[in-house]
């Protein structure tokens, strides 16, 4: 089968011919209709410094997410079944060490992660365990099913672990509108935030979160965000902050238009420490900050699920691009161009 694979420990990637892949007992395997390109398999290619320190061991199979086809299962398997449309929950869990015995296998203390730890999607077919193979179902078109997995990192943070009651009839806002962030965007406007509030310096980008259905929209480059959100929310400020930028003035911006009270929710990854007026802006406002990492295994799938094959949100405005894997060159100067939302790649579209 062809894969595309890191076959050095330097930028780039390349597609070759390798054997196809046997599913061990508790595995399936899987033939790809659909992979996505994610921000972190962008750093995989560029092989940057994350990438260099991250990944153990090529040649190696990038990519994770990813839905198709069950080709085969292996003895073990009795929840899916050959035929079986699935999409990959990414997150490979132990499921014996204390946090995965309670309840909590998204941040396992032995998580491994598809296409990172082990061979991904970028792939004609690709091996998942089967306790991570998500059956699509219904009402879901098969190319959107790759972006379950990002959505559901939208779907999480906007949930957080509270249940999301703070969503319903309070200002929202998101910063940063990369794919996660404008996922975010629908997300919290079908749970009846009262107004979604994007923060974005991209025109593009702020053009579709507004497709999305912001109801307003901010670029942090042109007017100061935190006085913006405050004027927005008769002065009281935002119930709930998405953190989507990973930017260390962003996360100090996100806790100054907080309300008091209110819900922070961190996913975008800040490349060094952050410094934060905790006096201020956390203790006295009893501000809650909450991580954000990976989907509730499997809560958010089942939310992800609902909130897709009811049309409730639409993703088709992200997702912008399309590319045979042969010309995964050009899906990753997309990718990296500003001037794209989701790229997915599918083995099977014609060259
Ligand atoms: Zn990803
Ligand atoms: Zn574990």
């Amino acid at each position: 089968m062809r894969a595309l694979r890191k076959t050095a420990r330097s930028p780039g990637a390349a597609l070759v011919e390798i054997p196809v892949p046997t599913p061990g007992e508790d595995e399936v395997l899987v033939r790809v209709h659909a992979a996505s390109i994610c921000g972190t398999d962008l750093h995989i290619y560029d092989w940057n410094e994350w990438a260099q320190g991250r990944i153990p061991a090529v040649p190696m199979t990038f990519g994770h997410e990813v839905a198709g086809h069950v080709e085969a299962v292996g003895s073990d398997v009795r929840h899916v079944q050959p035929g079986a449309f699935v999409a990959a929950e990414t997150h490979i869990a132990c499921g014996q060490c204390s946090t995965c015995r309670t309840g909590r296998e998204h941040i396992c203390e032995r998580l491994k992660i598809l296409g990172v730890d082990t061979d991904g999607a970028f792939a004609e077919l690709v091996v998942l365990p089967a306790h991570n193979a998500w059956e699509v179902g219904a009402g879901i078109d098969p190319d959107v099913a790759s972006i379950m997995e990002p959505f559901g990192n939208g779907v999480h943070a906007a949930f957080g672990t509270g249940g999301g009651e703070d969503i319903a009839t309070n200002p929202v806002v998101v910063i940063g509108c990369g794919p996660i962030g404008l996922f975010a965007v629908g997300i919290t406007r079908s749970l009846g935030a009262w107004k979604v509030i994007a923060i974005e310096p991209n025109a593009y980008r702020r053009e579709m979160a507004s497709a999305m259905g912001a109801d307003l929209l901010i670029d942090p480059a042109a007017e100061d965000p935190v006085a913006a959100v405050h004027a927005a929310t008769n002065g009281q400020g935002a119930e709930v902050v998405l953190e989507m930028s990973g930017n260390a003035r962003a996360i100090d911006q996100g806790t100054r238009m907080l309300a008091r009270g209110g819900r922070m929710s961190l996913l975008g990854l800040p490349e060094g420490a952050v410094s934060l007026d905790l006096n201020d802006q956390v203790i006295f406002k009893e501000a809650r900050l909450q991580g954000i990492t990976g989907r509730e295994m499997f809560r958010t799938w089942q939310q992800t699920t609902t909130l897709l094959s009811t049309g409730r949100v639409d993703v088709s405005p992200v997702i912008t691009h399309r590319f045979p894997l042969e010309r995964f060159e050009e899906a990753f100067a997309t990718t990296a161009s500003g001037r794209s939302g989701k790229v997915i790649l599918s083995p099977g579209l014609d060259g």
